[in-house]
């Protein structure tokens, strides 16, 4: 196993990452920027070094300072976390020059799938479904590119190929609009990813988001741990989770499932990763992967028992898989809210002191959260302040435990976007199951397609 391993991250995924290290018998190494010293798995690991100033540039996007905190603490390893470095390719390559090993993938595989482009492209080429669309960059000879869109069928969606965090995306109806947003999303992508590259793709009127788990080693041996639905998003981003995905027809699902394990051996892919797919009447289309831990991935390891962080840290110690796939079985239905520090109405973030947490309990329900009374939210991360996740035999009972636990839980002093989910885990529609994408923004009434 791993000797030490240095956490490159904060918040929540932080201390879930220190917790299965200590679990392991692996000593811990956290990092944080000066905003952070309050942070709680600061007093919980073996050691801590300050990265920098609060500017996350400065500090958890800063790799020497991350290296060199490494090599002053003898640390044996680095865990990026999701967000962050988690998905620099350069960063996992300087990792591994260091002479450390990288908790993830190859840096030439994070590279491959970081290129929603190129990414698309593998996965043709190991036979998994796509949306339809431009086979590569949108070109910028506009008579090919209206061609293009015009085989396609609209409407569609430009689509940044260094995108991530739901940004970097614009739908496009009418062909007169075409020329003009390409070219706008390709400025925003240069400015915001370094990389102008667009694709375009079909946009899908009423899919469902529907991802799947997988683990592989990077020694030829790879499995899936099911599926996760995550189609309650706001401006795509990802709200409320759960797993497995209601209603989703069996066969397409076991041929999806058996396509991801094959990319991955296909990919020589080493770590856990998510293909991320549109489901839309019966059929699976990729979108994107994403080569990490995901924020949503205890849902996935509520209905399998598989600890993925565990596995993640074994892999990079250089074992193979701990776990065959017919050992994986799924039991019950998990539920996943995610706690943001947000206006529930207006979403504005809403950092701030803690004055006091409660913490839900009972069976079936799990809290990842970094949160403490006396805590204050500093302004310059993410608004993610914990997760809220619940077991149930049934997705029912997984509802009804959600329901009590959203009830339970008390976050003073600032602003949370709990009301919406107590309201979300009440809502006709979603009670019933199996909604699509733009089901919360239309509820919300702020959808435009
Ligand atoms: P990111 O890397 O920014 O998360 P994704 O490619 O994963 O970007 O897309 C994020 C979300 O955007 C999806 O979950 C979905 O809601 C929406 N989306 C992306 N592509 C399409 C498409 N072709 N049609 C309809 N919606 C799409």
């Amino acid at each position: 196993m791993l000797e030490k391993v240095l956490i490159a991250n904060r918040g929540e995924i932080a201390l879930r990452i220190l917790r299965a290290c200590k679990e392991l018998g692996i000593k811990t190494v956290a990092v944080h920027s000066t905003a952070d010293r309050e942070l709680m798995h600061l007093a919980l690991a073996d050691e801590s070094v300050c990265i920098g100033p609060a500017l996350a540039t400065n500090s958890y996007l800063h790799i020497p300072a991350i290296i060199a905190a490494a090599e002053v603490t003898g640390a044996t390893a680095i865990h990026p976390g999701y967000g962050f470095l988690a998905e620099n390719a350069d960063f996992a390559e300087q990792v591994e020059k260091s002479g450390f090993a990288f908790v993830g993938p190859k840096a030439d595989t994070i590279r491959l799938m970081g290129d929603k482009v190129s990414a698309k492209d593998a996965m043709i080429k190991s036979g998994v479904p796509v949306v339809p669309g431009s086979d590569g960059p949108l070109p910028e000879n506009e008579q090919e590119a209206l061609r293009i869109a015009r085989e396609v069928g609209y409407p569609v969606i430009i689509k940044a190929a260094g995108g991530g965090g739901g940004r970097g995306m614009r739908v496009v109806h009418k062909e007169e609009d075409l020329i003009k947003s390409a070219k706008l999303t390709r400025t925003e992508a240069g400015a915001a990813f370094g990389n102008p590259m667009v694709y375009l793709e079909k946009f899908l009127g009423n899919p469902r988001h529907v991802e799947v788990q997988v683990l592989s080693d990077g020694q030829g041996n790879a499995i899936h741990l099911y599926d996760r639905d995550c189609s309650l998003q706001r401006r795509h981003q990802k709200v409320l989770e759960e797993a497995p995905a209601p209603y989703i027809d069996e066969k397409a699902r076991a041929e999806v499932l058996q396509r991801c394990v094959d990319a991955c051996i296909e990919i020589g892919y080493r770590g856990a990763g998510t293909f991320e797919f549109l489901y839309e009447d019966g059929r699976f289309y990729f979108i994107e992967m994403n080569t990490r831990v995901q924020v949503e991935h205890p849902v996935t390891e509520m209905v399998t028992g598989v600890d993925i962080v565990k596995e993640m840290l074994s892999i990079a110690a250089g074992n193979k898989l701990s776990i065959k796939q017919e050992d994986v079985v799924i039991r019950g239905h998990s539920l996943e809210c995610r706690i943001n520090a947000e206006d529930p109405e207006k979403f504005l973030p809403s950092p701030g002191k803690v004055k006091h947490f409660h913490a839900p309990g009972g069976n079936g329900v799990r809290v990842d959260s970094h949160l403490y009374s006396g805590y204050s939210v500093p302004p310059n991360y993410d608004s993610l302040i914990g997760k809220l996740i619940t077991y149930g035999a049934t997705r029912e009972e997984a509802m009804a435990r959600m329901r009590n636990a959203l009830d339970e839980i008390v976050v003073d002093g600032i602003k949370t976007n709990i009301p919406l989910h107590r309201d979300l885990v009440r809502d006709e529609g979603f009670c019933k199951g199996g909604v699509n994408i733009h089901y919360l923004e239309k509820k919300l009434g702020m959808d435009k397609h």
